[in-house]
């Protein structure tokens, strides 16, 4: 309860002080990458391994690593379903990658029985780039982004198959295939800015977490 209550508090001194509070879910992968480019950005960092981490926070990360055991992880520890009900009402997320597969709504080639959070109106598939082309870097424009292009780093990442009707396309490859998405509060790469120096899509997203505190 202690715990808690102090937990409030800071929260609201953090939104006095105009600083978000953003979760960043720490059962596996590359969470210390975002936490460190968001503190750059002045948003007060809180790791998620619990349910009751994610009180009081104005938003959250998902980031990249392995989909099937962040997927494991999250039942196992019981989040899986406080995660989904924070996305249901309304919290912004952004998931880089695996993250992204977390947050589609239909996952193609998912395996062991793999279930994902859901909220994003899209269906991507896991590794869809194949062995030859598993990682690669490339450079995308981004109209929202503005200039320069943004450097995007895939690593075994998904693709967006299809954009449902919520959902919005931000970036698409040379080929049409689409790797950045969004809706309302919700935010997805198949690709790392987290790790390139790029933060364009976590000041995009801070600009989601800020209009949503100021909501109320
Ligand atoms: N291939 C991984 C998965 O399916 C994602 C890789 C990543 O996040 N870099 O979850």
């Amino acid at each position: 309860m202690r715990e808690d209550a102090l937990d409030a508090g800071e929260s609201a001194a953090a939104r006095a002080a105009g600083a978000p509070r953003v979760g960043v879910l720490a059962l596996q992968g590359d969470f210390r990458e975002h936490a460190h480019v968001l503190s750059g950005l002045g948003a007060e960092i809180s790791l998620v391994r619990r349910p009751q981490d994610l009180d009081g926070i104005d938003g959250l990360v998902i980031p990249g690593g392995e989909s099937t055991v962040m997927d494991k992880l999250a039942r196992a520890y019981g989040l899986a379903d406080p995660l989904r009900a924070a996305i249901a009402s309304g919290l912004p997320v952004y998931g880089t990658c695996a993250g992204l597969i977390m947050l589609a709504d239909t996952v193609l080639d998912a395996i062991d029985g793999q279930q994902s959070l859901g909220g994003l109106d899209v269906v991507v598939r896991r590794n869809a780039f194949g062995s030859q082309n598993q990682s690669f870097e490339t450079d995308l424009d981004i109209p929202e982004l503005g200039e320069p292009p943004v450097h995007a780093v895939f690593i075994r990442g998904p693709v967006v198959e299809s954009v449902g009707s919520a959902a919005t396309a931000l970036a698409t490859l040379p080929d049409g295939r689409v790797v950045a998405v969004s809706q309302g509060s919700l935010l997805g790469t198949s690709f790392h800015p987290e790790i390139t120096g790029e933060h364009r899509f976590h000041e995009y997203f801070l600009r989601k977490v800020r209009a949503r505190v100021d909501q109320g």
